[in-house]
């Protein structure tokens, strides 16, 4: 915890940007270089309770504004993040430290849902049944479910918040945002951007802090959902307080994805989608292959040229540096636990083909690209989230051990298979156990019209975020029976 200075991040209350009284802030690094620029206030429950009434009160309006309304503000909000897009990238980078290009994805992807919000009044009609009964017409509607919470990682500023907000408030909800500590920037500017949007105030707040504010939002009684992104461990934490206390909760884990090569997979492509699952963002996605299955000569071939891959990888600055192709890590301690893992990679027995940690030297949070060869499934680095630019290469016998052996990792994002087979695929795709599958695709991650439907440790609660289940998450339905001939008598028979 550092002590305040002026280049505190404000919270967004009722409209205003304002600064809590609180004297404990976390220090906002660029990661590329190490220093210091902007400290996150870490509020509590009175900040809290203030976002909640703001967002309350303004819920008596909003939820009567039609949707079609609703929806011009989102077009707005679309046209502004497109007129702003390369600041907001540039923003993203300078706080996360991920390439520019892979800024301007995570900006894309967030732009995507608020396409898909901005089609709110089809997307959240009801059903009629005409004479549903006798003389009764029986109609469904969606309402809005009041005061929606999220809270969100660091690893995609800008994306994952818009996996939220935009449906939460299209569908007539207020919405109290808890960004990352780690990354409070990017948020800040997409508040400026809704309120410049014609967002009426309070109808989108943001809260800075860390699990006190977090347990604050999951306890509180004015509070209908809270939507959660981030690490199991927490995810499984948020659930169950915000489930106790009586909320709507989708609440979105980490992951441990495998990519198996078949020995009939076209090599050139295959290499492209292995590197850029594995260390794209530095290996700091939900979505990133860090399990290899090579399967016979299949599995020689592409240990052999991901390590020569690796070795052409340039790794440096990601704002000063536009030939950067890998950035930083998120911060010192992501940087220790990795290359602690490495190390228990080693100690377990794995070969490691290619070491990243020679790195440390360098200002800022670098990890290099990190290849381990003959890797068992019981092993550390292959049970455990690493979260980072390290791959674990195994070596199954056949696709049966494959499936396997990736069944058992508890967790169930993503998984893909690169193969020229279509029976092989299809095996792979109906014996999975996760929720994202890819088959010649290296990310399968769905676009802002499909669920992010994570299984097993990766998920809990019912409906994911995005697509039809978010619109379903943040409303409720309501039947309507309704009867108007005042002469109507029961009478026997049909
Ligand atoms: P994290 O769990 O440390 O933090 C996520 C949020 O929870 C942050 O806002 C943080 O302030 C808060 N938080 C942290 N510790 C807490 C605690 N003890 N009690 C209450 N709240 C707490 O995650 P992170 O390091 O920011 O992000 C990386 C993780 O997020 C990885 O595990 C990654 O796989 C996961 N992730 C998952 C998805 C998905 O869709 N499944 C998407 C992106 C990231």
């Amino acid at each position: 915890m550092a002590t305040a200075t002026s280049e505190q991040v404000p919270l967004l209350l009722g409209g205003e940007w304002v600064h809590p009284k609180t004297q404990k802030f976390h220090d906002v690094f660029n990661p590329s270089t190490g220093e210091v620029i902007a400290q996150t206030p870490m509020c509590g429950a009175e900040e809290v309770d203030a976002a909640v009434a703001a967002a309350t009160k303004a819920f008596t309006h909003w939820r009567q504004v039609p949707a079609l309304k609703r929806a011009d503000v989102m077009h707005k909000f679309r046209q502004l993040l497109e007129a702003n897009f390369e600041e907001l990238a540039q923003i993203v980078t300078r706080e996360n430290g991920k390439t520019l290009a892979e800024a301007r994805g995570d900006v894309q992807r967030g732009l995507e849902v608020v396409d898909f919000a901005c089609g709110v009044a089809h997307l959240s009609k009801g059903e009629t049944v005409p004479q549903v009964a006798h003389e009764i017409d029986g109609v469904t509607m969606r309402e809005p479910i009041g005061v929606c919470a999220g809270i969100t990682p660091f690893n995609f500023p800008a994306m994952v918040p818009m996996w939220m907000f935009p449906l939460a408030i299209a569908c007539g909800n207020c919405f109290i945002l808890k960004p990352s500590e780690k990354v409070p920037l990017t948020v800040i500017r997409l508040g400026e951007l809704l309120i410049e949007a014609g967002l009426p105030a309070g109808v989108f707040s943001i809260v800075h802090g860390g699990r006190e504010v977090v347990d604050a939002l999951c306890t509180h009684s004015g509070i209908a959902s809270v939507s959660f992104v981030g690490s199991s461990r927490v995810a499984e934490h948020v659930y169950a307080l915000g489930c106790k206390h009586g909320k709507r909760v989708q609440a979105a884990g980490g992951a441990k994805n495998v990519m198996v090569v078949m020995p009939d997979a076209e090599m050139d492509s295959t290499l492209r989608a292995v590197m850029g699952a594995s260390f794209g963002c530095s290996g700091q996605r939900c979505m990133a292959g860090s399990m290899l299955m090579g399967i016979g000569a299949g599995g020689d071939e592409i240990q052999a040229r991901t390590a020569e891959a690796i070795d052409a990888l340039k790794v440096d600055d990601t704002l000063s540096n536009p030939e950067a192709q890998m950035g930083p890590v998120i911060d010192r301690a992501a940087r220790d636990r990795i290359t602690q893992l490495i190390g228990a990679g080693v100690d377990e027995g794995a070969t490691l083909v290619r070491d990243g940690r020679n790195l440390a030297d360098k200002p800022g949070f670098y990890v290099g690209p990190t290849l381990f060869d003959q890797v068992q499934p019981q092993m550390q680095i292959a049970t455990e989230e690493i979260f980072g630019p390290v791959l674990s290469m195994l070596r199954p016998q056949n696709l049966e051990e494959a499936i396997q052996w990736a069944n058992q990792n508890g967790y169930g994002n993503g998984a893909v298979i690169f193969t020229s087979s279509g029976a092989a695929a299809r095996k792979f795709a109906h014996e999975i156990q996760c929720g994202m599958v890819g088959v010649n695709v290296g990310v399968p991650a769905p676009t802002a019209i499909f669920a992010f439907s994570g299984w097993n440790r990766s998920f809990f609660g019912d409906l994911h975020v995005q697509g039809q289940e978010g619109i379903l998450f943040y409303t409720r339905q309501k039947l309507v029976l309704s009867r108007w001939d005042a002469n109507y008598q029961r009478t026997q028979g049909w």
